[in-house]
């Protein structure tokens, strides 16, 4: 039996009055996810519980099976894991972005989406002036998007750091990294130093000089955020005696792949975009099941397109992902197989950020009945045979579904 387990990230939504009120799932034309959807059983998960905020983090983490509250420490050390970086016990891992900062003001949590060619020389120069070695060290990622690894900080989960894109036009004063407890001051305090030495470095550095000059906006400050320690998880082979592969164009991503031991299979021309390559990333997943147990497909775009607001643009994401992607999958796929469908969490169109909700998920598999669900979306769901499932059952059930036929 192989397993293929598909995540359109952020593809549940609410009713839109332009979509004639409904989601975008009921609003595309996805023949192959309704058709695996008559087929299989249907349910509502609820992947992220109340009292979390639903990050993809949190999100995936729970869709795998890992409970969110045991293995979620922050986003840094699965992003950073992605790009080879490697944490030692009390190490922590902070995202570190690269902002646009003006009159006081947190302008651009992306720095005008500075790219990776300019922002590897930005990070180069905060690495020579501003870096403690053994204390504070800089990394470079992709795009805005880099590290900051503070080394033997054992405190971390006492610091509250806000995501930048979610206090676009505060005044950074009021948005720092703040102290939940007395061990974290010091740790904060640094943090605090290092945002602020970080401005005087930027500012004055000759590829802020030029974006300024072109009209575009400098990545002029440092914004570490979601920081967290070595996550401790159980691989998935220990846990469920699967070898899995992991398919994704996003860092988070594969990095919550390389804690649970998957392999991660790059493909070319993958963006996690509305442009990424949906047919590679198909014939990807293909091979890998060859010599693995179960595939795991996770495609951005349809999340993006929610955080941009754009119905349509969500409606055409979730179209190619049925064609170009489950389509010929379903079509590739030779041996028997068990099959789960769903997004890690909503990403509304009316909000533009994720929510949790529960989302709609279907699961096929030859030994199951199907429960009479015709659609894949939000509201058949509810009519389906699982019910309301909470947080990192998912796994469970998709294991279960075919346990009887053995
Ligand atoms: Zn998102």
């Amino acid at each position: 039996m192989k397993y293929v387990l598909v995540v359109g990230d952020g593809m549940a939504d609410y009713p839109i009055p332009e979509l004639g009120n409904k989601t975008p799932l009921q609003a595309a034309h996805k023949p192959n996810m309704d058709a695996v959807a008559a087929k299989g059983r249907n349910g509502l998960l609820k992947t992220v519980p109340d009292d979390l905020n639903p990050g993809s983090d949190t999100a995936i983490l729970a869709v795998l099976g890992y409970d969110p509250r045991r293995f979620c420490t922050g986003r840094g050390p699965f992003e950073a894991a992605a790009r080879g970086i490697s944490l030692e016990e009390n190490d922590v891992a902070f995202r570190c972005n690269l902002i646009t900062e003006k009159d006081g003001i947190l302008v651009d949590h992306s720095a005008g989406h500075i790219t990776s060619g300019e922002s590897s020389k930005l990070i180069e120069s905060l690495k020579k002036t501003c870096e403690k070695p053994n204390e504070a060290e800089f990394f470079s990622g992709l795009d805005y998007r880099h590290f900051l690894i503070l080394r033997n900080s054992p405190n971390c989960h006492f610091i509250e750091c806000t995501p930048p894109h979610d206090v676009i036009g505060a005044e950074v004063v009021t948005v720092l990294p703040k102290a939940k407890s007395v061990e974290a001051e010091k740790t904060v305090n640094l943090l605090r130093e290092l945002i602020r030495d970080s401005k005087a470095v930027l500012e004055s550095h000759p590829v802020n000089i030029a974006r300024v000059k072109a009209g575009k906006r400098p990545g002029n400050m440092i914004w570490p955020w979601g920081g967290g320690g070595k996550p401790s998880m159980p691989s998935f082979k220990e846990k469920y005696g699967l070898k899995a592969a992991v398919i994704s164009a996003v860092d988070l991503v594969k990095g919550i792949g390389i804690y649970a031991g998957m392999k991660i299979v790059n493909v070319p021309g993958a963006t996690g975009m509305y442009d990424t390559n949906y047919e590679g990333k198909a014939d990807a997943a293909l091979k890998a099941l060859k010599d693995n147990d179960m595939v795991f497909v996770h495609v951005e775009a349809p999340d993006e397109a929610g955080h941009a607001r754009d119905c349509r643009q969500k409606v055409k994401t979730i179209e190619d992902l049925d064609k170009r992607l489950l389509g010929r999958i379903l079509e590739g796929l030779k041996e028997p197989y068990t099959i789960a469908i769903l997004p890690d969490h909503p990403t509304p169109i009316r909000i533009g950020t994720h929510t949790n909700d529960p989302v709609p998920f279907v699961i096929y598999s030859p030994s199951l009945e199907s429960d009479g669900v015709q659609k894949f979306d939000e509201f058949s769901a509810m009519h389906g045979a699982f019910g309301l499932v909470k947080h990192e059952y998912l796994m469970s059930l998709l294991l279960s579904s075919t346990s009887r036929d053995k």
